[in-house]
């Protein structure tokens, strides 16, 4: 008998495991709308060009090696990042109160932050909205933080129920740490107006409440990288201190190198060494320092004009077959007279409509149709292409009716 006879099997990972049953789907139909990675129009994954460009770059510079990084990761890396989503003039950064240390993209950037704050920061409370990315709870509960939601979609207008937002931010405790997505939610697809991301920094700022944003898809959502910030360079503005995780899974197409930043942005420069100290003491035993090539890439590409300006057209283009393809569904079940409002698909933003298909229209649509999402009716648009639309337009069509 084996020492591990008791262990039970666990649940597939509720998003992964919609990878894991389209695998063994046979059908020539079947179509994976539920992993958030682009496609191109043909359906295969994307490296960009100027990606390809820094490996090559940087497979001929002989002069390198792969000595382990620091524990914070790469300098420039670090640098490069913290002027991308804080803005190149950010006073922050000329005020040297910026921390930023190199992490394991998106997912890891969220650990070490949460894991910091629970170790030095006086409230271990965090709000995250209602609904969000179903790791967020795993991952601020192992970082040892109590984990609370506030009200955010509302399945009426599939719209931001910005009063509910504002009451549960309001009655949230003094201090306490609130999650916010900087751009493009996940997986609602909506997010704040820049007059309520500006309420939403009053308010939080009167009651001391402290900003955590997950950035995962700057760039990705509208195109733009400074549009995409603006929300958090608004409680940057301020002076006052925030937490930034950047993942460059998405808008660099960077996903299985698994690179990204922690900031957090201080009140002096002072204090934001002393926290990058232990950011450090959070990191050594976890993982010890984190790898050399996704950082090199993405250093290699931020520093030069050139790639930099390669890079936003790419970026562009992804960010644009994705806008396209929400018109096509959209225009694809006005053609059916499909019933019901789908006006939200165009309102929406970034990688994901919420369609507002209950988990038994998308069992049926899976059955049915082999389409494959999550079961609260999440698609991915990047996974969507001029050919397949029909098919899914059908497949809801025939879901609704
Ligand atoms: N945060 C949000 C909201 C996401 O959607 C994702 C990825 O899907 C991540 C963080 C982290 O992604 P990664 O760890 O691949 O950078």
């Amino acid at each position: 008998n084996s020492v591990f006879e008791h262990v039970v099997r666990g649940p597939e990972d509720p998003i992964l495991g919609v990878t894991v049953a389209y695998n063994k789907d046979s059908s020539p139909l079947k179509l994976n709308l539920g992993v958030g990675a682009y496609r191109t129009e043909e359906g295969k994954p994307l490296v960009l060009n100027v990606v390809r460009r820094a490996e090559q770059m940087l497979v001929n510079d002989s002069s390198r090696v792969k000595e382990y990084l620091p524990i914070v990761g790469l300098a420039d890396f670090n640098k490069l990042s913290a002027k991308l989503i804080l803005g190149a003039d950010s006073p922050a950064i000329q005020d040297n109160r910026v921390t930023t240390v190199q992490c394991l993209s998106g997912t890891g950037s969220l650990r070490v932050g949460g894991e910091f704050l629970a170790r030095h920061y006086h409230q271990r409370t965090i709000y995250i909205p209602l609904p969000t990315w179903g790791n967020h709870p795993k991952v601020f509960t192992l970082a040892g933080l109590s984990v609370k939601t506030y009200r955010y979609y509302d399945p009426v207008t599939r719209g931001l129920n910005f009063q509910g937002l504002l009451e549960d931010l309001g009655s949230a405790p003094s201090g306490a740490i609130v999650l916010l997505h900087a751009c493009a939610h996940n997986p609602t697809g909506v997010d704040p107006t820049p007059q309520q991301w500006e309420q939403i920094r009053q308010l939080m700022r009167s009651k001391a409440l402290l900003p955590f944003f997950d950035s995962a898809y700057q760039g990705f959502a509208s195109g733009n990288l400074d549009a995409d910030a603006h929300s958090i360079r608004l409680f940057v503005a301020d002076g006052g201190e925030c937490i930034v995780a950047q993942s460059y899974a998405k808008n660099m197409g960077l996903y299985g190198e698994r690179v990204g930043a922690l900031s957090i942005v201080c009140k002096s420069a002072d204090v934001a060494s002393r926290v990058e100290s232990q950011l450090k003491l959070v990191i050594r035993p976890m993982y010890s320092n984190p790898p050399i090539h996704g950082a090199s890439i993405v250093a290699t590409i931020l520093k030069d004009k050139n790639m930099f300006q390669e890079w936003t057209i790419e970026l562009k283009a992804m960010a644009d077959r994705i806008i396209n393809m929400r018109q096509q569904l959209f225009d694809a079940l006005s053609t059916r007279g499909t019933p019901g409002d789908w006006s939200h698909i165009i309102k929406q933003i970034g990688m994901f409509t919420f369609t507002g298909l209950n988990s038994e229209q998308v069992a049926f649509m899976t059955k049915e149709y082999h389409i494959y999402m999550t079961s609260d009716g999440r698609i991915s648009m990047a996974g969507l292409s001029s050919r397949t639309v029909p098919h899914l337009a059908d497949a809801i069509h025939a879901a609704v009716t």
